[in-house]
C-alpha cells in the first residue's frame, strides 16, 4: 500500500482507499489536536487559576462559556481517550474519519496512525496550516512556493520521516479580513491541489463575504472548486444569493458543527445555531437543488466537546442528530446517505 492515491482514492494514513469504500465519512473533525495559539487569558483576573486547570466537572459550567480560557480544553492529546471517542463513532456506523489538523496545530501523523490502527477506521489527515495564530514565526518571510513544496511533499512523500502521506490541503485558515499570510497559504494550497490532485478544505472567516472572498483567491490560483470544502458554513450562513454563487461554483459547502450548541462564543460574531436550525439550513439547500454538496461533521477541537468529558462528541450525528431531528424534520435515507456517504467520497478523492 505504499504508493500515493490515485484518481478515484482517498489516501488515508494507511495508505490510499477506493473512494467508493469510504462508506459513513465526517468531513472536518481532529483526533489530536494543539489550539494553544487560540489561548485567551481570562478577562477577569479572579479567573486565572480556572484557566490552567485540568478540565472536570468543577470547572466545566465556566469553561462551556470561556473554551478558549481553559489551556487543558485546547488540547486533545489523549490517545487512549481518542480512540474511544472514535470507537463510539464506529459503534454507530462510522468508518472515515478527515482529520484536518494541520501545521500549528500538533499535528501528529504517528500518533493518527496508531488511532487509526487501534479502530480500524479510515483516517485522511490535513497538512498546510491554520489561521494567522498558528503560524511558524517566519511566516512573513516565507514565499508562496515555499509554503506550496511543503504541502506538495506532505501529499507526495510523506510528513517529516515518518512517510506518512497527509491525504487533503487543509484546513487552510482564513480570518476575517483574511491576513496577508493567509492568503498566502490558500495561494500554495491551489497550486499544490493542481500538482497532486488533492482535495481542499477551507476554514472561512467569521463574515458572511469570507467564502467568497475565497472562492476568488483560490480560483485565482488554479483551484479546483469541484473539491474544494468551505468548512464552517453553518457558523456564518451568507444570505441565500452569495449562498447559490458559492454552491454553484461547486464548493462544498460544511455544515460541520454539529453538536455546538453553545450560549457563549469565545469569537464573537453570529448567534449560534442549534442542532435542529443547522438541519433546517440543509433542507434550504436540498429544496435549492444543492444536495449534491451537503457534507456534515462535528468539528470536535477541544475537551469540553468529548463525551468523555460531557460533549455530544464523534457519534453524535449518526446517534442522534440523524435518527432525532433529521427524520423527524422529513430529511429522507437517501439522502441522509449521501450527506454521509457519497458527498465525502466525491469531496475527498484524489483528481
Ligand atoms: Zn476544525
Amino acid at each position: 500500500m505504499d504508493r500515493p492515491a490515485k484518481s478515484g482514492e482517498a489516501q488515508t494514513v494507511l495508505g490510499p482507499v477506493a473512494a467508493s469504500a469510504l462508506g459513513v465519512t465526517m468531513v472536518h473533525e481532529h483526533l489530536l489536536i494543539d489550539l494553544t495559539c487560540l489561548f485567551t487569558e481570562p478577562a477577569d483576573g479572579s479567573e486565572r487559576d480556572l484557566a490552567r486547570q485540568p478540565v472536570g466537572l468543577s470547572n466545566l459550567s465556566w469553561i462551556r462559556r470561556f473554551w478558549n480560557s481553559n489551556l487543558d480544553n485546547l488540547r486533545l492529546d489523549d490517545e487512549a481517550v481518542m480512540i474511544e471517542e472514535a470507537m463510539q463513532y464506529r459503534r454507530q456506523g462510522g468508518a472515515t474519519v478527515v482529520e484536518v489538523s494541520n501545521i500549528g496545530l500538533g499535528r501528529d501523523p504517528e500518533g493518527i496512525r496508531r488511532i487509526a490502527r487501534a479502530t480500524g477506521l479510515h483516517v485522511v489527515m490535513g497538512s498546510g496550516c491554520y489561521v494567522a495564530p498558528s503560524h511558524p514565526p517566519d511566516m512573513d518571510s516565507r514565499t508562496v512556493e515555499q509554503i506550496e513544496e511543503e504541502i506538495v511533499r506532505d501529499i507526495t512523500v510523506g510528513v517529516g520521516d515518518t512517510g506518512i502521506r497527509a491525504g487533503i490541503i487543509g484546513e487552510l485558515g482564513c480570518s476575517w479580513p483574511i491576513t496577508a499570510n493567509e492568503r498566502k497559504v490558500l495561494q500554495a494550497g491551489a497550486r499544490a491541489q493542481r500538482r497532486t490532485g488533492a482535495p481542499l478544505s477551507i476554514h472561512i472567516g467569521r463574515h458572511e463575504d469570507s467564502p467568497l472572498e475565497i472562492m476568488a483567491c483560490l480560483r485565482e490560483a488554479g483551484a479546483d472548486l469541484g473539491r474544494t470544502i468551505m468548512s464552517h458554513m453553518d457558523r456564518i450562513w451568507p444570505p441565500l444569493d452569495k449562498l447559490k454563487t458559492l454552491a454553484r461554483a461547486g464548493c462544498g459547502i460544511g455544515l460541520d458543527t454539529f453538536g455546538q450548541e453553545t450560549w457563549m462564543y469565545p469569537f464573537g460574531g453570529a448567534d449560534r445555531l442549534s442542532d435542529a436550525q443547522r438541519v433546517d439550513l440543509i433542507k434550504i439547500l436540498v429544496a435549492e437543488g444543492f444536495d449534491r454538496q451537503v457534507l456534515v461533521s462535528h468539528d470536535v477541537g477541544y475537551k469540553h466537546r468529548l463525551s468523555s468529558y460531557g460533549g455530544s462528541g464523534l457519534a453524535h450525528v449518526l446517534s442522534t442528530v440523524i435518527p432525532y431531528v433529521m427524520r423527524r424534520k422529513g430529511v429522507e435515507d437517501e439522502r441522509i446517505n449521501q450527506f454521509l456517504v457519497t458527498n465525502p467520497a466525491r469531496y475527498i478523492a484524489f483528481a
